[in-house]
């Protein structure tokens, strides 16, 4: 695909769009008395606006990622990229997306808000990639794809060969989220986004580096798809205070706390099996465990009366008896395998 492609599947609205210019783009110096943005002189410590292009966190993030500043777009959360990715590429009631089926669910209600047909196709037998099918499903309406690796809530992460031919063929914008490869001893595809014009790479700060509450996702495609995600965001979408908070936590590597996760994934994996209501313990690359079970609904009820919360997934397509289970701190995993040895023995809570 050519950047002469890529620009055709823009909505044509969006690619004729006059942006809006805040008074901190016209005048870029920090220095001087600012009598511009019709803000309040008293200082509060968040009288001023954030910086709408959010340069210094993004200097800092192309450092960390490897990737030039003008690839990176920064959002309220990955749903904030999720939701732009409709805005930009698909004309509500007129065009379509497709994606893999289980997924974060996320993807589906941004379509439906957008009003676009979402095409949901099933992922293949162990949750491999359904790429023949991907393929079938689009048509000349066809704009995105969506895929998540490693997927939620199945915990894979698809083969990089299997993704690198699908994003080729695909006719339209591939949406890879990458939110949970940091768990993943697969990487990233984002340094090698110049092979891939109609790639956009998701990754989120609310995982691996323990930021959700700031809400900071990322995304990583061509200047040229970077350049019409900030025309159509909000002008100040990442507040001052997030702003500071990231860059700061940024100074602090989270590889030893990752690798912890990691390891604690390995025990609960390879403990699990033992117990005689466990079925299925799927292979996960991400911080969590998909495990099928006898009764998923009693074990939930189980669980939470134990004061445990997980994500119960029995009625997700493909994931019949299934529960998601988060790997905590290893205090909170050693108080699951407590909770779930009492059901084991019958102790449990009705
Ligand atoms: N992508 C995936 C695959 C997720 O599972 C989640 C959260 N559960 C998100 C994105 C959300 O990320 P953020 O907190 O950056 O909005």
């Amino acid at each position: 695909m050519n950047s002469q492609d890529i620009e055709a599947l823009v909505r044509p609205n969006i690619r004729a769009l006059c942006p809006y210019s805040t008074a901190r783009d016209e005048y870029q110096g920090s220095l001087g008395i600012f009598l511009d943005a019709n803000e309040s002189p008293y200082p509060t410590g968040w009288n001023r606006y954030p910086d709408p292009r959010q340069k210094a966190l993004k200097a800092k993030l192309a450092a960390i990622k490897g990737v030039p500043a003008e690839s990176i777009f920064l959002g309220n959360g990955s749903d904030e990229a999720i939701d732009l990715m409709f805005r930009i590429f698909c004309a509500p009631g007129v065009d379509n997306a497709v994606a893999i089926d289980p997924s974060y669910g996320m993807y589906n209600v941004a379509a439906d808000i957008n009003d676009i047909e979402m095409r949901r196709v099933p992922l293949g037998p162990d949750f491999a990639l359904p790429a023949k099918e991907l393929l079938a499903a689009a048509d000349a309406h066809t704009k995105l794809l969506f895929l998540c690796s490693p997927n939620n809530p199945s915990g894979n992460a698809f083969p990089a060969a299997e993704l690198e031919a699908l994003i080729r063929q695909f006719p339209g914008i591939v949406v890879l989220d990458e939110a949970y490869a940091d768990f993943s001893a697969q990487g990233s595809l984002r340094g090698r986004l110049a092979e891939f014009p109609n790639l956009v790479i998701f990754q989120t700060l609310s995982k691996a580096y323990g930021l959700a509450g700031l809400r900071l996702g990322m995304a990583f495609a061509s200047p040229y798809i970077i350049a019409l995600m900030s025309m159509v965001k909000y002008p100040y979408n990442i507040n001052q205070s997030t702003q500071e908070l990231v860059s700061a936590a940024l100074d602090k590597s989270v590889d030893g706390q990752v690798a912890e996760i990691v390891a604690q994934r390995r025990r609960i994996a390879a403990t699990l099996p033992a117990f005689g209501f466990v079925r299925r313990v799927y292979p996960s690359d991400a911080n969590f465990l998909l495990v099928q079970v006898d009764d998923a609904d009693a074990l939930y009820a189980h669980l939470i009366a134990d004061g445990i919360i997980v994500r119960n997934r029995n009625r997700v397509r493909g994931c019949a008896g299934c529960l998601r289970i988060t790997i905590g701190l290893k205090s909170e995993n050693d108080k699951l395998l407590e909770s779930l040895q009492a059901y084991e023995k019958g102790d449990i809570h009705r």
